[in-house]
């Protein structure tokens, strides 16, 4: 694969790279000196980029260097293809300039997605939420609500869960996939979803979401403002960095050693 990257041959390094799980692009990304990665930003697109990106698990400041590396409108399109969260992780360790910069060049929808995103607290549960979840309405059947999940299924960061809301965008609501795809089509939502919802405050700590993830055992928990809005979802995966993260600090606090960042496989 590296052979193909020094050959300049783009059509055989694609193949064999883009056979990769993203995870393992990531690690074979980080691995490379700065001109081979500048030939594998040549080589790939900015949604391929946004992949390894998603899955990248590195300090601040290399995010930086990274960054550094490619062209600015590159970026931002990269930005934008990502899950809104992990852009707005990537956006929160850079300079307010810079960040203005690429939400500036970027297109105004995925712009708004994560500059929402950017100003929640660290260790809160918005600032690990996303905002890509699928919300359907009380009063439409499942057939509808088949459909709505058609259409979003490509850009939800989860679509096994399908959340409920009334006209002012306040929760009321949750419904499994396998729920919906058990019922039959006539059946209106309302009669089917269960209302009372597990949801999270977006200002929680991120260690209580974690407990309340693993007690309640699902695989994603909606997050709410104090008048129950729905305003994101937190998935099971991102709750796994909590834990790990948190596993790290005791451990360390435990052990007298100082708190130094240890590198995981996530
Ligand atoms: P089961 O395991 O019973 O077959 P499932 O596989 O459809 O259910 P699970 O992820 O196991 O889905 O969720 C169990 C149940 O919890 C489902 O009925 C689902 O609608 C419901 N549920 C999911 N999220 C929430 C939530 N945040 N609050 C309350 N109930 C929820
Ligand atoms: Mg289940």
């Amino acid at each position: 694969m590296l052979q193909a990257l020094y050959d300049g041959k783009i059509e055989a390094f694609r193949k064999q790279f883009l056979k990769l799980h993203p995870y393992d692009r990531a690690k074979f990304y980080v691995e490379q000196s700065p001109e081979v990665r500048k030939r594998m930003y040549e080589y790939l697109s900015p949604a391929e980029m946004a992949e390894i990106f998603d899955h990248l698990d590195i300090e601040e400041d290399e995010y930086k260097i990274y960054l550094s590396e490619m062209d600015p409108l590159f970026v931002a399109q990269m930005l934008a293809h990502m899950y809104a969260d992990n852009a707005a992780d990537v956006l929160n360790e850079l300079d307010k300039k810079e960040v203005a910069n690429y939400l500036t060049i970027m297109d105004d929808e995925a712009a708004k997605d994560i500059q929402g995103l950017l100003h929640y607290k660290e260790y809160t549960a918005g600032s690990i939420m996303t905002t890509e979840y699928i919300a359907i309405h009380a009063n439409q059947t499942v057939r509808s609500a088949m459909q709505i999940l058609k259409r979003e299924a490509a850009n939800a960061e989860t679509i096994y869960y399908l959340y409920v809301v009334n006209e002012q965008r306040q929760l009321v609501g949750v419904l499994s996939l396998r729920e919906l795809l058990t019922s039959d089509d006539d059946v209106m939502i309302c009669d089917v979803m269960n209302d009372r919802v597990v949801s999270v405050f977006v200002d929680e700590d991120q260690e209580e979401v974690a407990r309340k993830m693993q007690n309640y055992d699902f695989l994603a928990l909606p997050v709410v403002d104090m008048n129950n809005h729905l305003l994101g979802i937190i998935t099971v995966d991102d709750i796994v960095d909590v834990i790990s993260e948190e596993a790290t600090d005791d451990y360390s606090k435990l052990a007298g050693v100082p708190d130094v960042d240890i590198q995981y496989t996530p």
